[in-house]
């Protein structure tokens, strides 16, 4: 597999299909196949994590009065964390303007956690809302996610599987020595 020229775009020209705007927001049709688990509070996997629940596996970071980190159970690569509000909240356009803010800004220092503990300068950050967009858990959390030159490996292509260097608990202890970088001074 050859390596991905950053330089070129993913795709060629976009091609206009005006009259596929119709048949893609049709989602009476599609309501009933794709929903979410059902996830109230109750019944949600973050909030069991934020509440210390000994029958779930947390991985916690960090937490404050507002916000918990975390680790992804499943990371797509040793070091990959979740950021979430400590309330259950499912969509970002619903946090209050203050929230909103103060997660911005959290986030910002989310990164350079990773950044200093896994040693990268490159991170993908971003979120899912919504069962169609990959959002499975009803509980707004933010990935970051870091990034090596050459992750993919003779493994991933012949056996489809993602190899993990670090335990989960070893990407934990080494994340929470960098924990300080959460508090912030700004
Ligand atoms: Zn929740």
């Amino acid at each position: 597999m050859s390596e991905k020229d950053p330089d070129q775009p993913m795709f060629d020209d976009p091609i206009l299909m005006e009259h596929k705007y119709n048949y893609i927001t049709r989602q009476g049709e599609f309501k009933d196949r794709i929903h979410y688990p059902d996830q109230s509070s109750t019944n949600c996997i973050i909030c069991r994590i934020v509440e210390e629940d000994p029958n779930t596996p947390g991985y916690e970071i960090y937490r404050n009065d507002k916000f918990i980190v975390f680790l992804n159970l499943f990371p797509y690569t040793s070091g990959h964390i979740m950021i979430s509000p400590l309330a259950h909240m499912r969509d970002y356009e619903d946090f209050s303007t203050d929230l909103a803010e103060e997660m911005g800004v959290f986030i910002q220092r989310c990164i350079r956690l990773v950044k200093t503990a896994m040693r990268t300068d490159s991170v993908n950050v971003g979120w899912n809302q919504g069962p169609v967009a990959g959002g499975s858990i009803k509980h707004w959390h933010a990935h970051v996610v870091p990034r090596y030159p050459n992750e993919l490996n003779f493994i991933e292509i012949i056996a489809r599987s993602r190899p993990v260097i670090q335990s989960l608990e070893l990407t934990q202890n080494i994340l929470k020595e960098h924990a300080h970088l959460l508090e912030g001074s700004d």
